[in-house]
């Protein structure tokens, strides 16, 4: 079992390299930031509890989430070969959370830190907010979820660093070069292999 999580700020590239990866190595990918879009979609109460959040570029809270990934790890088919976890954890508590909840199915994870300076993924941000149609991408909003990630989830690279799994890519390459780093990081890292 491969199970990667791929952390990063908001627009270090984590759902373009996840793709890449869930589809090289035959993974799952959990999107949570996919997951809450889709809720909002449906217009249910929940969904605009969550839209109020996300417009405004904060997090959902941690207790929101752990229903989220507990329901999707129960539901996982019996010949999955793991997950790329794209987005979650976001914070230590979710971090703590997810590792009690893959002990608890004799699975464990790696940790790939995708690292971009600040003027970049400003820059792709941007970018893609004239394509995304997110209504949190947009400058204010940017900035906000910038900052939340650098108090909220940076933190866990610490968590991660501490559990001795835990692997920095250098994210301001193009795509196939970040692909590249990461492909060499898995290799190098498969808990399942070693
Ligand atoms: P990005 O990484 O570009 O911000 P995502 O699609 O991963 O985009 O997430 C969009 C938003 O969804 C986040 O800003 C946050 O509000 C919410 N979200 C996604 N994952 C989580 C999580 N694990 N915990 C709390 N909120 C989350």
């Amino acid at each position: 079992m491969l199970n990667i999580i791929l952390s990063g700020a908001p627009g270090s590239g984590k759902g373009t390299q996840s793709s890449f990866i869930a589809q090289k190595y035959g993974l799952q990918h959990l999107s949570t930031g996919d997951v809450l879009r889709a809720e909002i979609a449906t217009g249910s109460e929940l969904g605009k509890q969550i839209d109020a959040l996300i417009s405004k570029g904060n997090l959902v809270p941690d207790e929101m989430m752990y229903g989220v990934i507990e329901n999707y790890i129960a539901g996982l088919p019996q010949d999955c070969k793991g997950t790329i976890f794209d987005g979650y954890p976001r914070t230590v508590a979710q971090a703590e959370s997810l590792t009690q909840l893959l002990k608890k199915y004799n699975m464990d994870a790696i940790m790939i830190d995708l690292l971009v300076d600040e003027q970049l993924l400003i820059q792709r941000l941007i970018e893609r907010g004239k394509v995304s149609g997110r209504a949190d991408d947009n400058l204010n909003t940017i900035r906000h979820r910038i900052a939340v990630y650098h108090q909220q989830t940076e933190p866990i690279a610490h968590y991660y660093l501490h559990h001795g799994n835990y692997f920095a890519v250098n994210g301001n390459h193009t795509m196939a070069d970040v692909f590249l780093q990461i492909m060499r990081v898995i290799e190098l890292a498969r808990p399942d292999k070693r």
